[in-house]
C-alpha cells in the first residue's frame, strides 16, 4: 500500500507501485583501473574500467498507474531536459 504523488489517494493492498523519475542530473563517472575481471583462457586478466558521463536520478516518486501512464504520455511531449 501507498499513496500516489499525483491523485494524492491511498492504493489497495496488494497493488503494485510505480515509480516515476520526476528529476534528473547530469554526472560524471571517474575511470576505475583494472576493475573488470576477464578470463582469458585460463589466465585472469584485469581490464580498465572507462568511466564516462551520463545521467542519474534526482527525485523520484511512487504514483498508481494510471498516473505513471499519464505522466509518461506528457514526458514525451516536452523532454525532462531540454
Ligand atoms: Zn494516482
Amino acid at each position: 500500500m501507498y499513496r500516489c504523488h499525483f491523485c494524492k489517494t491511498v492504493s489497495q493492498p496488494n497493488t503494485l507501485a510505480n515509480r516515476v523519475v520526476l528529476e534528473t542530473r547530469p554526472t560524471e563517472y571517474p575511470s576505475r583501473p583494472k576493475a573488470q575481471r576477464r578470463r582469458i583462457g585460463r589466465k585472469i586478466k584485469n581490464f580498465d574500467d572507462p568511466g564516462g558521463a551520463g545521467y542519474e536520478i534526482a527525485r523520484e516518486v511512487l504514483s498508481c498507474r494510471s498516473c505513471a501512464e499519464r505522466h509518461a504520455a506528457e514526458q514525451v511531449e516536452e523532454p525532462a531536459f531540454a
